[in-house]
Order: C-alpha cells, then sequence, then structure tokens
C-alpha cells in the first residue's frame, strides 16, 4: 500500500504555528523534514494558489491568473473564480478548459490511481483542484453540500452528518469527514483543504482571539487525523504533506481606487481591485499600456507595477514574467498597494493598503499581493518514506507539492510541471544538484527619488520561486 494526504491549511503562516494554538501542527513539524523556504505564488490569492498546487504550475501556465478574472471574450464581465458555476460557464463560453494544465486529478486518473478532495474552501476553489473530477469518478466531497459534490462524493457525504455552515466548523467538519470515511482505506492521493484560519483571518483579524480559536479547532482535527494514522497502522504507507497556500498581512488603510483611478489615462479601462489587482487596457496598445502604468508608478499608494508589454514600458515597470503572471488572461498592467513590515493590532508583522470596495476592514487580515509576509507558506511532510527531523533550506513552493506527489506514487508527469520533485525530504531521494542562487529584477524610472520596485526571487536549475516584491 502506498498513498499520500495533503493537507492545506489555507492562509496559514508560518509563525502562527505555535504550541499554544497548533499544538498537533508543532507535533507533525518534529516528525519529518519542514522547508521553511516554501513560498506562494503571485497573485497570492486562494484559487490561483489552489490551482498551482494541482498543477505543479505557475499561473502562466496554468492560466488561472486571479481570483477575479476578466472574462477573456469581453473584459467589462468578471469572472469570479470562487464560483464553480462562473467557472464552468467560462468553459461553455471559450470552448476550452480553464485550467490549461493537467493536475493531479488528471495525471493520477490516466495513471490508473485513485483521487479524492475534501474541501472546505469554495465551489470555485473545489473545482480548481480537479475539474474533471466528475467525468474522471472521483470523489470531490465539498463542505458546501451535496450540489458541490461529485456523484461518488455525495455517495461518502450520505454516510456522514450534513456540513455546517459556519467556515471554523465546516474546517473541523471536513477534517473529520476524511478521517471517518477515508483514512481506514484512502485513496493514492487525497486533498483535505480547510479554509482555516483564512475566513477568520479576513473578518476578525491575523492572529486575533477569533483567528486563534479557528485555527486551534482546525488543529485539533488535524490531531485527530494524526493519531488515528500513527495508531492504526497508517504511518507505515500513507505519508502526510502540510501545507499553506499563502500567508496574510494585515490591512492598515484604505484607497478608494474607483476615485484614485478616475484620471484622463484610464479612461475606458477595466479595474479588478483588492490589495493587488489588474487593469485592462481597451485594444491594448503599447503606449496606452504605458501610460496607465506611469500614472500607476507616480501614485505613493502603489507598490509593484508589472505590464504586459516589455518593448514600450515605461522605465520603472517590471514585466510580468518577472513574477510568472504573464498570459493571455492577464490583465495588461498588474499592481500591488503599498505594503510593508510594520505590525498589526497584535503584532504581527507585515501590512498592506486595501481597496475600500473589497468589503474588509481596517485591522483585518488580506493577501493577494508579494509582501514578504504574503509570500512565506508552510511546507512541511512527514511519513515512513520521509526524512525524519529534517529541515531543508533549499528553495521550495506551492508548485512543488504535485511533483512530489507524483513522485511518492511512482507517476510521471512531474518533469513537464514547473515544480520540483522535494528529493531532500525524501529517504530515497537526493538534494538537488543544481546549483542555487538569488535573482533580482529591479527596474527604476531614473530619476533620483523616483520610483523604482525590485522582485527577489529564488532558483535552483530551471525551477524558480517568488520570494518578495518591494518598491525600493
Ligand atoms: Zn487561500
Amino acid at each position: 500500500m502506498n498513498s499520500v494526504l495533503l493537507v492545506v491549511f489555507d492562509g496559514l503562516r508560518p509563525d502562527l504555528i505555535r504550541s499554544d494554538v497548533t499544538p498537533n501542527l508543532v507535533r507533525f513539524s518534529a516528525m519529518g523534514t519542514r522547508m521553511p523556504k516554501a513560498r506562494s505564488v503571485f497573485p497570492s490569492e486562494t484559487r490561483v494558489c489552489t490551482t498551482s498546487v494541482a498543477t505543479g504550475c505557475y499561473p502562466r501556465g496554468h492560466g488561472l491568473v486571479a481570483n477575479t478574472m476578466f472574462h477573456p471574450l469581453d473584459p467589462s464581465r468578471r469572472v469570479e473564480t470562487g464560483k464553480a458555476e462562473q467557472l464552468r460557464a467560462l468553459e461553455q463560453d471559450t470552448g476550452r478548459a480553464v485550467i490549461e494544465r493537467p493536475g493531479l486529478s488528471d495525471l493520477l486518473a490516466a495513471a490508473g490511481q485513485d483521487f479524492a478532495v475534501f474541501s472546505s474552501g469554495s465551489t470555485g476553489q473545489t473545482f480548481c483542484l480537479a475539474p474533471r473530477a466528475e467525468a474522471l469518478g472521483q470523489i470531490v466531497v465539498s463542505a458546501h453540500g451535496p450540489q458541490a459534490c461529485t456523484e461518488a462524493g455525495r455517495a461518502v457525504l450520505a454516510r456522514i452528518e450534513p456540513p455546517p455552515t459556519a467556515p471554523a466548523a465546516r474546517a473541523v467538519w471536513i477534517a473529520d469527514a476524511w478521517r471517518r470515511t477515508m483514512l481506514a482505506a484512502p485513496p493514492a492521493a487525497s486533498v483535505l483543504w480547510l479554509c482555516e484560519p483564512d475566513t477568520s483571518a479576513h473578518y476578525e483579524g491575523l492572529d486575533s482571539p477569533g483567528n486563534r480559536e479557528a485555527l486551534r479547532a482546525a488543529d485539533a482535527a488535524f490531531g485527530r487525523i494524526l493519531d488515528d494514522w500513527s495508531e492504526g497502522g497508517q504511518a507505515d504507507w500513507l505519508q502526510i504533506i502540510v501545507a499553506s497556500d499563502h500567508g496574510h498581512v494585515t490591512i492598515d488603510g484604505m484607497i478608494d481606487l474607483r476615485a484614485r483611478l478616475a484620471v484622463p489615462e484610464l479612461v475606458g479601462c477595466e479595474i479588478v481591485g483588492g490589495s493587488s489587482g489588474a487593469i485592462h487596457v481597451p485594444g491594448a496598445p503599447a503606449d496606452r499600456i504605458g501610460e496607465v502604468a506611469g500614472f500607476l508608478m507616480r501614485q505613493d499608494w502603489i507598490a509593484n507595477v508589472l505590464t504586459a508589454e516589455t518593448v514600450d514600458a515605461p522605465n520603472g515597470a517590471l514585466p510580468q514574467g518577472a513574477a510568472l503572471v504573464d498570459h493571455a488572461r492577464t490583465g495588461h498592467v498588474l499592481y500591488t498597494l503599498r505594503n510593508g513590515a510594520g505590525e498589526g493590532p497584535t503584532g504581527a508583522v507585515g501590512t498592506s493598503l486595501i481597496d475600500s470596495a473589497a468589503g474588509l476592514a481596517v485591522g483585518a487580515g488580506t493577501h493577494g499581493g508579494l509582501n514578504a509576509r504574503e509570500m512565506a507558506t508552510v511546507l512541511m511532510l512527514a511519513g515512513s518514506r520521509i526524512r525524519p527531523g529534517a529541515i531543508s533550506n533549499w528553495p521550495a513552493g506551492l508548485v512543488d507539492i504535485a511533483p512530489t506527489i507524483l513522485a511518492l506514487l511512482g507517476v510521471a508527469g512531474a518533469v513537464s510541471m514547473d515544480g520540483r520533485v522535494l528529493g531532500e525530504a525524501l529517504e530515497d531521494g537526493s538534494e538537488p544538484v543544481d546549483s542555487r542562487g538569488p535573482e533580482s529584477w529591479e527596474a527604476s524610472s531614473g530619476r533620483p527619488g523616483g520610483y523604482a520596485q525590485r522582485i527577489a526571487r529564488m532558483r535552483v536549475g530551471r525551477h524558480v520561486w517568488i520570494d518578495e516584491g518591494v518598491r525600493t
């Protein structure tokens, strides 16, 4: 028997793993190999991250380039990727798959191995983990109820009590559901996605009492899986990977983005806001893209500015390829709002402005940008085939999870992914043979005291990870 369970704690910052809140994650971290250099993708938004976990690819490859995307046939329309029905409608409209790379679901099905998804995330988030699960006969159980499950998932759902409605309770319910229905005879690979501590961080604040309570409950549910795993003998053949998809920063101010962008340079443009966002320039002429980017770079509330146009981009703009997000669906100009290393109300480091239309409050948590605290993620592995008590200082990230799961299961497909097999964490693996080193993408207006920005990356051979983006 040979099996892998991936448990994702949505939005969990590595520094929130503490013995007073997450004793089971602390226990787990000492069992196997921990990857303290693990990083998210940009934009550090849940559906973008989810798709990178599932496909082992960056957004430039998988094409789910933002939580809210411009509709490719009509940029005045938005595709809200949290809603599975909107992703299915987009596939109908365009006649092609929204996620452009095969994921764990497809590759395992092709290899004749079974795969299951249990998620308390949004229906769109669950779709991104296994878009063809229904046709492939795979189990998808969603805490949003039967309509969000596959037929095989509904058969599982019928055996347990119905899901609760509160997000924190749903995270516990989905973890217990996997433990009670799957652990005794798990599929080759399972993804268990917990919507906490993300939801409580957004609405109650990062490391707030409510956030800690939700995380404590999710950790306890994970602890019950760990207990049954070690006591039931599954530890001999079921490997467990624990990850988060992105971090969080505290909102320290509001920008009325619509009002700020009501300027001549942006007339006719379509705008997606947040703490990072995108601008669609009608017709995409290079000079207009340059004007939009130039306007943004003159604003003190803007951090990074990335353009689709490299030839005529104004001095100071970086190409979207620097953040691995260059794709036909990406807006012509991407931006992050001003962010930094200040402290939130509970002392958690990392702050950002946000668009006032995002519906979140000052003091609450957010993510989506390139702040180091948004990009740093949890990644650790344990089990009979994982090196015990190890810490790897090799760069790693979301894109390495799928290749490593495939390697553990002996299934092909990892070589066409952006990520690498985390060989240094495996008992039968080895450290990368390629050299590693930092990379820096820098751009400046050229004027003394003018706009300048940098994106720091880490590289090992052909593999690359984004460390952070800053306005310098
Ligand atoms: Zn998330």
